[in-house]
């Protein structure tokens, strides 16, 4: 097939010079413009792919000039619908694909690699056969419109128009409606259309329309005919290599990636399991305790009004007790996230607040490299909602009518409790973790379990909620941290220390998603726990 299309090419470049040297003025005809003469008049934002935004036209242009070179594609929804039963939220994470572009003749394609199917080995037949066999998906086709050698022009509006997000299949699945894309209202939105060196990030306001609209749209559109969210494309360069797979261990709690590897000895399996970590290394591995050569930190979304804000980093913060004993000083940081940043710029690791009509769950889920397993980006949402459900029940439990200002304040502390619990849960999810739902029926020792409120009852027959939610991570988290992240680059037998703190983490006692129990009530179900994820989520 492609020994096909290199004879096709190579014979389009000979009718190119043919063509050239039998007549000049129809090669001017057929010549396409440079780059630099279509865009005149457009601003022109340079970055991973460079794009030229023209106001007359209202047109996004993408200049490609990477080819057959994969990189990531992650697409996201940061204006949501504001409905937790519908579940299209502010913020909420979508898929990630390794892509690459491809050229025949003047159609541009971007391709979805298969990396679920893989051949790990120097020999490039055994890669081939393994590629040829599994299908691959262009997610789109773009014309060529100017080139300059081997950078090419598109008009790539229909592509950033489109509903990658798939809001209208999530609408029609949940019966609110059948809706489509309507173009006359939807437009890029260039305030958060941004160019990085490390990103190239575009946002769209999408306008669904349709008719027959479900009881939930109805309840939180001003026109359930006309649903307005925004979509958001980002490409992301693939990850340098020096990134350190790691393996895969039932009892080490991780999600993770899978694949089929056909070139695995006939005596081993052929299905490859990795653990989703971030990158995280000591600056002195020799060392047992060591600054990171780069720290893993989160910022934590302005919009929270305090004092939530302020417990919610304090959660976030939790975790730095595990990184320290894995050996690490400063390597989980918290901060505020930088005024004018967006949220969905992936260089920034979020705890983002979603307002919705009622309570909803709260997520924690990762942007992960389906090559490597390496987290890329961690995304929080906190419901809104959440803190005034937990006050109600202990204002229940406390001062049912409102009466003693002091039991108001202590329903509010146990509030604010849940919350760094929460938080510190989510935030778990982001790191890799699976669910504990033994965590908190031994010792507390995991914040990956949805946890009870501790409610004593004290000698006056009155009820305590001073210790209703665990403060900090336990130690189920300390030993699962070590396993996804301890620096083993110097360990002597990296398998051996490995298989240790899986065995201190069943003495520890878990129940993790994999293994999931009767015996508790069903937990929502975390997307994928192992395979190539369409999105690595997790609720509570
Ligand atoms: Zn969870």
């Amino acid at each position: 097939m492609k020994r096909a299309l290199i004879a096709s090419l190579a014979f389009l470049m000979f009718a190119a010079v043919a063509s050239a040297q039998n007549s000049t003025s129809e090669t001017q005809h057929k010549t396409p413009p440079t780059i630099d003469q279509r865009t005149t008049g457009m601003q022109k934002l340079p970055g991973f792919f460079t794009y030229f935004w023209d106001a007359r036209e209202g047109k996004l242009w993408l200049q490609i000039d990477k080819w057959n070179t994969p990189f990531l594609y992650y697409e996201s929804l940061p204006n949501g619908v504001g409905s937790n039963d519908v579940g299209l939220d502010r913020g909420q994470p979508g898929k990630t694909k390794v892509v690459h572009f491809e050229r025949g003749g003047p159609r541009i394609l971007l391709v979805a690699e298969n990396e679920r199917y893989r051949a790990v080995t120097d020999d490039l037949e055994q890669r081939q056969a393994v590629q040829q066999a599994f299908a691959q998906s262009v997610l789109w086709g773009f014309e060529a419109a100017a080139e300059d050698g081997e950078s090419v022009l598109v008009d790539a509006t229909p592509f950033f128009l489109s509903d990658a997000h798939e809001v209208a299949a999530k609408l029609a699945a949940l019966k609110q409606g059948n809706y489509h894309v309507d173009p006359s209202r939807s437009a890029i939105y260039l305030s958060r259309t941004r160019n990085f060196p490390e990103n190239t990030d575009v946002e769209s306001t999408l306008t669904f329309v349709g008719e027959n609209p479900g009881g939930w749209v109805e309840q939180v559109t001003p026109d359930p005919r006309a649903i307005t969210v925004h979509e958001h494309f980002s490409f992301i360069p693939a990850p340098s290599d020096g990134f350190h797979e790691r393996s895969d261990d039932p009892r080490s709690s991780f999600f993770g990636i899978s694949y089929m590897d056909f070139a695995t000895p006939v005596d081993q399996p052929i299905v490859k399991r990795y653990i989703a970590h971030f990158r995280l290394a000591k600056k002195d591995p020799s060392a047992a305790m060591s600054e990171p050569v780069k720290p893993i930190v989160y910022y934590v979304d302005r919009a929270i009004p305090e004092p939530i804000r302020s417990a919610v980093v304090e959660g976030t913060a939790w975790w730095d007790t595990a990184f320290r004993a894995a050996g690490y000083n400063e390597a989980f940081q918290v901060k505020l996230l930088p005024e004018g940043v967006d949220p969905m710029d992936v260089r920034y690791n979020v705890v983002e607040w979603v307002p919705r009509a009622t309570r909803g769950w709260a997520y924690g889920s990762a942007i992960v490299d389906p090559r490597t397993g390496e987290i890329i980006n961690g995304h929080v949402n906190l419901d809104a909602l959440r803190i005034r459900q937990v006050f109600l029940i202990a204002q229940g439990l406390l001062d049912p009518f409102g009466r003693d200002p002091a039991a108001l304040q202590r329903a509010n502390e146990m509030a604010l409790a849940r919350i760094r619990q929460l938080d510190a849960h989510e935030t778990g999810h982001t790191l890799g973790l699976m669910h504990n739902y033994a965590g908190s029926i031994v010792n507390r020792s995991s914040v990956m379990d949805y946890p009870p409120p501790t409610v004593a009852l004290g000698a006056d027959g009155a009820l305590d909620v001073s210790d209703a939610y665990a403060i900090g991570i336990g130690e189920w988290d300390k030993v699962s941290i070590a396993y996804g992240y301890s620096d083993l680059s110097q360990a002597k037998n990296r398998h051996w220390r490995l298989t240790r703190f899986s065995m201190l983490h069943s003495q520890e006692g878990f129940c993790t998603s994999r293994i999931r129990t009767p015996a508790r009530s069903a937990p929502p179900a975390p997307s994928r726990t192992f395979g190539i994820p369409a999105a690595m989520i997790s609720t509570a």
